[in-house]
């Protein structure tokens, strides 16, 4: 066999309505998979419990973050209930071009914004069985007021009208199936035929 060539790893988003479930599946995905890579994203949201800077989030003033999506830092930036979060350009297509695939758990409109600047990306949506199993699981979780988990329930309403959008849809019923769920859509990915050799061989074509 020849030398391996080093393909561009995967850019892959995973959204759901806050309380959904994605940094518990990202946490199983990663645990299991030494391919796949967290992206951190910046914050101008103070942490909550046991959250660590660089970890979690690069926690900013909002002054910093403004400052750095000026200079073009972010693949992507949103506004989500009332904070800014961006996502840091540099070192994802760093980790992208080592082979690593990318994984990006951000809200849907930072999807939405990472699909029309990379047609590639794989969107994934990670569903509640429902509104009231989220507000289940926001309460259970422990780290939000009543007040936060009531504009992210009324959020939520939106961002699930948006999963259309995305290229799979997930539902997190049972962690262990959600997670296999999208290990599966992950392997498929890795198995597609590169673009360029859909295209048809030049000397097919009648002059
Ligand atoms: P997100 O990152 O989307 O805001 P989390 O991963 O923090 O959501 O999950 C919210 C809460 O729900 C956490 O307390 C987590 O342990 C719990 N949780 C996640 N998935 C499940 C599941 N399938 N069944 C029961 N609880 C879950
Ligand atoms: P939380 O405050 O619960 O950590 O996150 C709130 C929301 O912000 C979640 O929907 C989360 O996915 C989203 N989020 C986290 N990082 C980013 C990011 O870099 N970009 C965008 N657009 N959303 C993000």
């Amino acid at each position: 066999m020849g030398a391996t060539r080093k393909t561009r790893g995967l850019l892959i988003v995973i959204s759901a309505p806050s309380g959904g479930g994605k940094t518990t599946i990202c946490e199983h995905l990663l645990r299991k998979d030494p391919r796949l890579v967290r992206s951190v994203s910046a914050t101008t949201r103070e942490p909550r419990g046991q959250e660590r800077e660089g970890r979690d989030y690069f926690f900013l003033k909002p002054a910093v973050f403004d400052r750095r999506a000026k200079q073009g830092a972010f693949l992507e930036w949103a506004q989500v209930h009332g904070h800014c979060y961006g996502t840091p350009w540099r070192e994802v297509r760093r980790r992208q071009a080592q082979g690593r695939d990318v994984v990006l758990t951000i809200d849907v409109q930072g999807g939405l914004s990472v699909r029309r600047q990379d047609p590639r990306a794989v969107l994934i949506f990670v569903k509640p069985p429902s509104l009231g199993v989220l507000q289940a699981r926001l309460q259970g979780r422990g780290t939000d007021s009543r007040e936060t988990i009531r504009r992210r329930l009324k959020n939520a309403r939106w961002e699930m009208s948006q999963a259309r959008a995305y290229d799979y849809s997930v539902v997190n019923d049972t962690l262990a199936q959600a997670v296999a769920q999208i290990e599966t859509i992950i392997a498929a990915e890795r198995l597609r035929t590169p673009t360029e050799k859909k295209q048809r061989p030049a000397g097919n074509r009648r002059t």
